[in-house]
């Protein structure tokens, strides 16, 4: 089965094809400034070729109408026509509380996310374009949503609740959703695989440039980081992450921001930027660091503490934990972050190999915990695409 797997932002539109009978991903690019000028479209296959060009791209119909043209161009393409396309996969940003699990998309699904734009105002119109422009170019071609909050549905009431008035809930629909949750249920799987049990409680840390730790028992989540909107829980590249929420108010007034300017001083301005004044990545932050700038260690050792604080919470949620998986950029990539957030945690059973750790290869599952570690922990490269895949291929095989 071949399914096309989209994830469309508002000016942009990230698609892989993939053959879900090899697991392999046949082709994929972007469509960048989707209504801006200067638009454009990347492709590369599994082949080796690639393709760079300039094109206008009105809407996102556009975009997708370019996207079959590569896939199916007589050079470089990988298929012969569209019909080779059996299905469409979507990542949709936000499901609310009545749609969690992936669902084939008719009018009414169309309507539902809709009716979730207030919870998700950015994405979820960027992803209904999407979805709109696959089925103006893609007739008759069944379509599936993949929600990232879908995840987080499984958490208990008490789990995800905010003490507000009940109001809050009840009128608005504001409780903690969780996002990230397609890489927390991939990683989640290839953990409890490689664990060879089922039931075993797992710890997640996607660390990228947005970052999330999850919990779960029995591949099922028990309770994730992020909250109504990906702000709360770790600090990130620009978010803050978890804060007294009083300094909202406070800031507010000091600075003199409205609304908007605190949204972006939160969101855009915090994390490990704000505090390093260096950079949002973590390539820039270690190496300055390693030049012997203060601020941009400081936002690596907040960072890392934060990030043990939420696996001890969860451990704690959890009552034990039999594995701790590190994915997304940073969790994939820098040795330094693992090390510092897991050296410590001898006492809950975590024992690293931290010269493995070190010298380990990097975009492979490996294991860095020592074998007689009664905590496994592993690197797992996440792959929201082919999760998307999959769950699109459960719902429209035939
Ligand atoms: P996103 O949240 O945008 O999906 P990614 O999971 O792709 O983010 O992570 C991107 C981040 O990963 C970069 O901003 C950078 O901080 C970090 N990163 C990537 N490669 C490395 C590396 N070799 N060492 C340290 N950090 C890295």
């Amino acid at each position: 089965m071949k399914i096309l797997v989209i994830n469309a932002g508002s000016s942009s539109l990230k698609y892989q094809l993939i053959d879900l009978d090899h697991s392999s991903v046949i082709a994929k690019g972007i469509c960048e400034r989707i209504g801006i000028p200067g638009s454009m479209i990347s492709y590369k296959s599994a082949k080796g070729d690639k393709y760079e060009k300039q094109q206008d791209m009105k809407n996102h119909e556009d975009a997708i109408a370019m996207v079959l043209e590569v896939l199916a161009d007589p050079e470089i393409g990988v298929i012969k026509n569209m019909s080779e396309i059996d299905a469409v996969g979507h990542r949709v940003l936000h499901g609310g509380e009545k749609l969690y699990d992936p669902i084939l998309i008719d009018d009414e699904v169309l309507k539902a996310i809709e009716d979730c734009i207030p919870l998700g105002p950015l994405h979820n119109p960027a992803n209904l374009m999407g979805i709109r422009g696959c089925m103006a170019v893609m007739p008759g071609v069944p379509m599936v949503a993949v929600f990232d909050t879908g995840w987080g549905m499984a958490m208990e009431k008490s789990h995800y609740m905010y003490a507000l008035p009940y109001e809050a809930y009840e009128n608005y629909k504001v409780r903690r959703y969780g996002f990230h949750g397609t890489s927390h249920r991939y990683v989640t799987g290839r953990a409890l695989e490689l664990l060879g049990n089922p039931n075993a409680k797992v710890i997640t840390c996607h660390l990228g440039n947005g970052s999330s730790v999850s919990c779960s028992k029995a591949g099922k989540c028990v309770d994730t980081s992020m909250g109504l909107t990906p702000l709360e829980g770790l600090p990130m590249g620009t978010r803050c992450g978890d804060m007294d929420p009083a300094i909202v108010t406070y800031l507010m007034e000091r600075l003199n921001l409205d609304k908007k300017g605190i949204d972006n001083y939160l969101n855009k301005k915090s994390g490990v930027l704000g505090i390093s004044g260096v950079s949002s990545d973590f390539r820039d932050l270690e190496e300055a660091a390693n030049n012997g700038n203060e601020r941009a260690q400081l936002a690596l050792d907040t960072f890392c503490y934060k990030v043990k604080k939420y696996i001890g919470a969860y451990a704690a949620a959890l009552g034990g934990v039999d594995a701790i998986v590190f994915t997304a950029g940073v969790g994939e990539n820098d040795r330094g972050v693992r090390e510092k957030v897991l050296s410590g945690l001898e006492y809950l059973g975590v024992d690293v190999d931290f010269d493995f750790n070190n010298s380990c290869p990097r975009g492979e599952e490996v294991e860095i915990s020592k074998p007689t570690s009664r905590v496994k922990v592993f690197v797992i490269p996440t792959d929201e695409e082919m999760m998307i895949a999959r769950d699109t291929a459960a719902l429209t095989a035939k």
